[in-house]
């Protein structure tokens, strides 16, 4: 292999998590090739969003006017029926303090849409995407990953050479194999089954944008509106269940449907679409896995390529969309000769596996489906040992923001407008369980207010007293001055 290969590095994958390490690393000057195997737009699962990408991570890739144009319905915080309390109970990100305004909200979003725009925007940075492009084999010499095998869209074999592999492929491809091994939750072995209505009724103003995620005698709902009238709607179940679910899956959807009182109700007058690309009964196992090892020198996973956990508080995106955050910044150290690939990489896998561990940890607690909401409050500021009132851990972590340096990291202090959601009026919550904090709105007003004065530019934090902090960019690594 040349010593100079044509490209710094190649990304397999083109969903959110590839896109975003490709633009990251265009945007520091690298060649990057992005090799994605269907033609965009194409169908995936996964539409409720969390603020930290929303307005971390597509603020730094640029996305987010196009984002907003785009008219995703606005997601506030989630409605759960879950646990002791037979009430609905709704939480608000605007909780948080580590968010401000606008940016106290995130999208429930079509993928389709959502991924094209991200990849597009790869493109506008300058990466070289080649769609319908399958990556077969990544190609190993001297202990090192060095580039890819892949076949095009003619259908021919080629390969081409880079300094580094971004494997973002997503969870049905064996391509993580060379890097680590899948290791699957004991816990997490669920199946889903998933379709979508028009029709369906929505929640009392202003959460009409929020998920809605109701627990019944067989698993759990997700209830997503991804328009005015469209709704994801889907169940999550053991996976004993699949076998008979594959025999009939729209007849097990509606089943499902049927013993869920709340989505029974929200459906009574819709009607499941049946063609498009919405048209389809989908059935996918959601068993949650971590790869044994996330880098190799020479290449790295993003993504559920990486990992995947269960999706009642809708982390996919983040985990992958942050996992390309931290493997950008990786990457461009190491290319730099600034720091060395191990201490980089260590980096990574240790933020990396921090963030999944958290989640993993957590949904445990919920999945203990007797207990009262005060009670996952609770376990959120367990699972994160801090000392912030046990809520507002909840809502920092179920935004994606519980990380030290998130707030930078997603620049959410950014924000310069003032918010609608520091109107008094808008201070409306419904159900038990939530309560709204006059004073943390008046400290999200005050921290914009540091923001628009230009105070924002501390250092971050850090995450390991004998780790790496992030550049003033967001995009490679520094030692602790
Ligand atoms: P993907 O989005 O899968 O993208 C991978 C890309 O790689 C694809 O475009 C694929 O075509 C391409 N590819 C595959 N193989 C190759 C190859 N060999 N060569 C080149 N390209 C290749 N997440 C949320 O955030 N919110 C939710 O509400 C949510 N709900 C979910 C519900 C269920 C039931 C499940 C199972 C998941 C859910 N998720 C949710 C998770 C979410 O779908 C994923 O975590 C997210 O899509 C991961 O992004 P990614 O970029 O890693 O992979």
């Amino acid at each position: 292999q040349s010593a100079h290969p044509e490209f710094d590095v190649i990304v397999a994958g083109g969903g959110p998590g590839g896109a975003t390490a490709a633009t990251l690393l265009a945007k520091r000057g690298h060649r990057v090739l992005l090799l994605e195997k269907e033609r965009f737009p194409r169908y995936q699962i996964g539409e409720s969003l969390l603020p930290s990408t929303v307005h971390g991570v597509c603020e730094m890739l640029g996305v987010s006017d196009e984002l907003a144009r785009a008219g995703f319905p606005v997601k506030r915080g989630g409605t759960f029926r879950w646990g002791a309390n037979p009430d609905p109970w709704t939480f608000t990100f605007a909780l948080s303090r580590k968010l401000a305004g606008r940016t106290s909200t995130a999208y429930q979003v079509d993928r389709a849409r959502f991924d094209q725009i991200l990849l597009e925007n790869a493109r506008k940075h300058g990466v070289d995407v080649r769609e319908e492009h399958e990556v077969l084999a990544l190609i190993e010499e001297d202990g090192r990953y060095r580039g890819v095998r892949f076949r095009d869209d003619s259908g021919a074999v080629a390969t081409a050479a880079a300094r580094y592999v971004v494997v973002a492929a997503g969870s049905s491809t064996a391509l993580y194999k060379g890097v680590g091994e899948r290791v699957y939750s004991d816990f997490f072995r669920n199946v889903a089954v998933f379709g979508y209505f028009e029709g369906g009724k929505r929640l009392p103003a202003p959460n009409e944008g929020n998920i809605l995620c109701s627990a019944f005698d067989d698993g759990w709902m997700w209830y997503i509106p991804i328009s005015d009238t469209l709704t994801s709607v889907g169940a999550v179940v053991a996976s004993e269940r699949a076998a008979t679910i594959q025999k009939d899956r729209e007849g097990a959807l509606h089943g499902f449907v049927d013993s869920c009182p709340i989505v029974r109700d929200y459906l009574s007058e819709a009607r499941r679409v049946t063609s498009g690309k919405y048209g389809e009964v989908r059935v996918r196992k959601d068993y949650s896995y971590r790869s044994t090892r996330y880098w190799r020198p020479g290449a790295v996973l993003v993504g559920d390529a990486a990992c995947f956990v269960d999706p009642v508080f809708s982390t996919g995106v983040h985990l992958a969309t942050y996992s390309g955050v931290l493997a950008a910044r990786s990457i461009s150290t190491v290319l730099s000769g600034s720091l060395p690939e191990a201490e980089c990489f260590r980096e990574f896998e240790r933020r990396y596996a921090r963030e999944l561990e958290v989640y993993h940890t957590f949904l445990q607690a919920m999945y203990n489906i007797n207990e009262s909401e005060s009670s996952y409050f609770w376990e959120a500021r367990k699972v994160l040992g801090t000392d912030q009132p046990d809520e507002e851990a909840f809502v920092d972590l179920v935004a994606g923001v519980s990380a030290p340096g998130a707030s930078r990291f997603g620049d959410a202090l950014r924000d310069a407008t003032r918010p609608e959601s520091l109107d008094e009026g808008d201070a409306v919550f419904a159900g038990e369980g939530t309560r709204f904090l006059g004073s943390v709105l008046r400290e999200a007003g005050d921290l914009q207010l540091r923001a628009v004065a230009g105070e924002q530019d501390e250092p971050e934090p850090g995450m390991f007293p004998d780790g790496l902090v992030s550049s003033a960019d967001g995009l490679s690594w520094e030692r602790r001055a």
